[in-house]
């Protein structure tokens, strides 16, 4: 289609941006037919181990040290003949060849976690990877290496997973866009951080830019302008500088301490790596209110042990004077590891995830909790479950805590008692908060899964987007049912899933009374304007608008009357 062309989709996170557009289909189709099969396979095989070699040599360029050692490890398992020999034979035997790499891939993978060997089913992962990799070679799809671009683009791609939007470059990706996704995956999580602005859920994106050669995107509003023309460019540039313009004046409050109707609200840091965590004491966020522990395993085959977690955590509590919530390892959903492999599931977002892989994996998660209370005495650190959906899982956890601080004692090792708390990402926690109330000393609310599971939408599924509003009346009314049980109990209580940045959410939130807030580093300091700058005296009537509104438009269109004043 000649000319400029508008896609709508979901904005996700702020910043705007104009460029060249690289379009990569990153879901390879069905390989079609092939003349040899056998033939194509080895040579398939052969050119994913060149590509693993290669990429890991470029990561290793880079500095990316972790991602460079996983890159090889997988090179060494695509020129070992256990992968090849299965699929050739199943190929013999008649299946196809997309049938053949399933079939040879899983039963791999399930013989190697069959061992009982934690560094065996780590390597099933990756034989998992090099088959896909096999796989998107013979359906004819070229690798993407998004490391690196040799100008700064703006992506364009169907869908991206949370590892790859973890190897984009803020340097050279001014922004991307996806063509699936939802509003509060762990994409837009690591896409936040990063900073790169981003839109996903753009249905019909991938047709669209088809032949074009640069795009305008805005990551507040989720527009996208194929070919933009010279008056769309200039207005973006104008947009891009209003953006620049409120994140300057923001740091009019960095440090400073911000309070909604007389009570102080903290603004913390959500930290997903280490670079996350001096952003965080950079803007001088209040302590950190969601330490997203799952990037210590992500990229490398092998949880880190007790000691580099004891190091981190401990720097993290030394950082901060405010309390700094670890959260153990929250594996599943659209957080894969490979140093956990949880069996197939038909719905992994309502399998066995979060807290649920404590028993079945419980040494990793002693080793974790020996390091956050050994970690706990050297600064205000706190743990943290998600995805609980009893109580009976909280009096578990802090029963198996006192074990293993007791095991440490008779050890003679040094540890701190830290706060223990949970996140209410299940609604039956948020019905049950009076109860919860009674065993924890904070709560947290995960906005992203409580949305989620309170509609219904997986997270991840683009074309849910329109449900997966985190101001839906309902998840208003669980977040109220929290902050209310908390407020009677003494209980602190936050919110850190991806609505505690909206400054509709932030505004809600603060009327409910909650104690904290924790959003990605780079917010803070908006946020800090934004609390500072409500009035209270009209926050009552408009929450209790937004709570008997119908709907989450209505609900945003009561309190933006209030915030916004429109
Ligand atoms: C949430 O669910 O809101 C949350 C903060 O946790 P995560 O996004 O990491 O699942
Ligand atoms: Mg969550």
């Amino acid at each position: 289609m000649p000319g400029e062309v508008k896609i709508d989709g979901l904005g996700v996170s702020p910043g705007v941006a104009t460029g060249p557009i690289v379009s990569i289909v990153l879901t390879p189709p069905p390989i079609g037919e092939l003349a040899d099969p056998q033939q194509a396979t080895r040579d398939a095989v052969v050119a994913a181990e060149t590509e693993l070699n290669e990429l890991s040599a470029k990561l290793k360029a880079q500095g990316r040290e972790e991602g460079a050692e996983v890159m090889s490890a997988q090179a060494l398992m695509a020129s070992d003949p256990m992968l090849l020999d299965g699929i050739i034979e199943q190929l013999d035997g008649g299946a196809s060849p997309d049938e053949a790499i399933t079939t040879a891939s899983s039963g791999l993978q399930a013989m190697l976690r069959g061992l009982d060997d934690p560094y065996l089913a780590q390597r099933a992962d990756d034989i998992g990877e090099v088959a896909e990799r096999v796989r998107r070679i013979l359906a004819g799809v070229e690798s993407a290496d998004l490391s690196h671009f040799e100008e700064p683009v703006i992506l364009v791609a169907d869908s991206l997973t949370a590892a790859e939007t973890a190897q984009l470059d803020p340097e050279t990706v001014l922004g991307f866009a996806t063509e699936t996704g939802g509003p509060t995956s762990h994409v837009v999580i690591i896409a936040r951080s990063l900073g790169v602005p981003a839109v996903v859920g753009a249905a019909g994106l991938m047709a669209a830019s088809e032949g074009k050669s640069s795009v305008a995107l805005d990551g507040a509003t989720g527009d996208l302008f194929m070919d933009p023309t010279d008056e769309t460019v200039a207005e973006f540039v104008a947009r891009a500088e209003h953006h620049e313009a409120t994140m300057a004046a923001a740091q009019e409050f960095r440090g400073s301490a911000v309070t909604y109707d007389g009570r102080p609200m903290s603004i913390a840091a959500n930290v997903a790596s280490g670079a996350d965590l001096d952003k965080g004491v950079d803007e001088r966020g209040d302590g950190v209110g969601l330490l997203r522990t799952e990037f210590l395993y992500m990229e490398r085959p092998d949880a880190p042990d007790e000691q580099e977690q004891y190091a981190f955590y401990s720097r993290a509590a030394e950082a901060f004077a405010k309390p700094v919530t670890i959260r153990t390892f929250d594996i599943g959903g659209d957080k894969p590891a490979e140093c956990v492999t949880v069996d197939p599931e038909e719905n992994p977002f309502l399998g066995v995830r979060g807290a649920r892989l404590y028993a079945p994996h419980r040494e990793l998660f002693d080793t974790q909790i020996r390091a956050c209370l050994r970690a706990a005495a050297n600064g205000p650190l706190q743990v943290m479950m998600p995805m609980v959906s009893t109580v009976e899982e909280i009096i578990e956890f802090r029963g198996w805590i006192d074990d293993i601080a007791a095991q440490l004692d008779a050890d003679g090792i040094v540890h701190g008692t830290p706060d223990i708390g949970v996140m209410i990402e299940v609604p039956s926690l948020a019905l049950t908060a009076d109860a919860v109330m009674k065993h924890v000393d904070f709560v947290s609310i995960g906005s992203n899964d409580l949305t989620q599971y309170t509609l219904a939408a997986d997270r991840t599924n683009g074309a849910l987007g329109h449900l997966q509003d985190p101001l839906h009346p309902s998840v208003l009314a669980l977040c109220k049912l929290t902050a209310t049980a908390a407020r009677a109990a003494g209980v602190s209580s936050s919110v850190c899933g991806l609505s505690a940045a909206d400054p509709l959410g932030a505004a809600a939130f603060a009327v409910m009374g909650m104690d904290k807030l924790s959003v990605s580093a780079r917010s803070i300091n908006v946020l800090k304007a934004t609390i500072a700058g409500l009035d209270p005296s009209k926050g009552e009537a408009a929450l209790a608008e937004a709570l008997a509104a119908p709907d989450a438009d209505s609900a945003r269109a009561a309190l933006s009357a209030w915030v916004h004043g429109s």
